[in-house]
């Protein structure tokens, strides 16, 4: 478990310009253009001061980074992690940017977090260090300005806090209006269907697109996840559905495996009542390095970044990598995968069912809807499968891989628009 911890450390925006780079060369962006999207237009660090049960007072620092709002407002979670720092949320805030973009949906990219371990503190002191937090953001965040999500050690009831605190400093007559300031909301507090699993849903429509194109059976495949949280747990038990056979985990408690497959709903309610996968009795343990070298057919990183590095990369014995989490590729990664011929959906287009979905959300409460279920997943598929084909299509067009390809799709749709509207002043 060290090196899940210890290898997300890498400086991940050096990734993303690494990344935008390669993209940004082959279709010759505009420099002025490329110079723009380079940069984060706004990074707000604040510290607070939150006072602990016992009485003590403590300081936390948090971020806000707004990367663009060229599409529309700025879009993004929030997480809570001891590795938070400002060019990890600059690089989490710029992959959002290409996620709208990649699937058409009027928003910019932000991303926020406070540096904590969430595991350390009661109940009622994250709500105050939530409450908090969103006090000092201020008008940072806004309904049309700049909407956070559930994102790593987040959830919908964090969400519901941060609505709470933040209707609570805006006039009693314009909050039920501004509902729409956060996503990923519980249900009962104007949060959508289908939010909750989004993320791991978009995976699995991706995972499927994929299968259709590859003539593969889902039926019987083997895949591994690696983070038992909302994505991953939700792809693990979306892939079961289809008949396909969860053969390891690795989640922050260690990793476990059973070539006859482990049962993804079970792990589930095993993992919320204990935290983690760690000691699942219809498993044997394993060590970080047997995880990763697993012998299956699809491998789902849904937990951090700098996963899939020059060194651990070789390691690998799948066909595809599917990945549900933010990021976990570094460049060197990619590279040996293309080399070793492992297909790749990369992260920007295939966890983007999340920010689909908070789109929805949005659009929900704007108009005082609820959508169906069947509503939600559905529209889901149409706009996941569109972005999925026309990544395709540029990767064809290219000869490039696909996580180049989906930035193209990104970068050339913001080049449009920038040419379009143009340069103030
Ligand atoms: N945190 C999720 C992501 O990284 C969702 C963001 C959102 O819904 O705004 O895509």
């Amino acid at each position: 478990m060290t090196t899940l911890v210890k290898k997300q450390k890498r400086n991940v925006y050096d990734n993303v310009i690494r990344q935008f780079n390669k993209a940004a060369d082959i279709i010759g962006l505009d420099d002025s253009i490329s110079k723009i999207l380079r940069s984060t237009n706004n990074e707000i660090t604040v510290h607070f001061p939150v006072k602990m049960d016992d009485g003590r007072i403590e300081i936390f620092t948090g971020y806000r980074v707004q990367h663009n709002n060229t599409l529309g407002p700025y879009k993004g979670g929030l997480r809570f992690h001891p590795n938070v720092e400002l060019n990890e949320v600059r690089a989490l805030a710029t992959w959002m940017t290409w996620k709208s973009a990649i699937t058409d949906i009027p928003f910019g990219g932000s991303k926020g977090g406070i540096q904590i371990d969430p595991g350390k503190y009661s109940i009622t002191e994250l709500e105050r260090i939530t409450r908090r937090f969103t006090y000092a953001l201020g008008n940072n965040i806004g309904p049309d300005y700049d909407i956070p999500a559930p994102d790593v050690n987040t959830n919908g009831q964090i969400m519901a806090w941060l609505l709470d605190t933040y209707l609570s400093t805006i006039p009693p007559q314009e909050r039920q209006g501004n509902i729409h300031v956060v996503t990923g909301k519980p249900v009962e507090s104007g949060g959508s269907l289908g939010r909750d699993k989004a993320t791991g849903q978009g995976v699995v429509f991706c995972i499927q697109e994929w299968a259709k194109d590859n003539d593969f059976d889902l039926k019987g495949a083997t895949y591994i996840v690696q983070g038992f949280g909302k994505v991953g747990s939700w792809a693990a038990r979306l892939m079961k559905e289809l008949g396909a056979k969860l053969v390891a985990v690795e989640d922050v408690t260690g990793a476990i495996a059973n070539p006859d497959g482990i049962d993804a709903d079970d792990l589930a309610s095993y993992v919320k009542d204990l935290g983690g996968s760690a000691g699942y009795l219809h498993s044997e343990p394993i060590n970080h390095v047997e995880f990763m070298q697993t012998h299956c057919d699809i491998f789902i990183p849904a937990a951090l970044e700098n996963q899939i590095t020059a060194e651990t990369a070789p390691y690998l014995n799948v066909k595809l990598v599917a990945e549900g989490a933010n990021g976990p590729t570094d460049p060197d990664g990619d590279s040996i995968l293309a080399d070793r011929d492992i297909a790749l959906i990369p992260d920007i287009l295939c966890n983007s069912g999340g920010v689909i979905v908070s789109y929805f959300e949005w659009l929900q409460n704007k108009h005082s809807e609820y959508w169906e279920l069947d509503e939600v997943d559905c529209k889901l598929k149409k706009k996941i499968v569109k972005a999925y084909s026309h990544v395709r299509e540029v990767a064809e067009e290219y000869h490039t891989d696909w996580r180049t390809a989906a930035y193209i799709v990104a970068l050339m749709r913001l080049e449009i628009v920038y040419k379009e509207r143009g340069i103030f002043p």
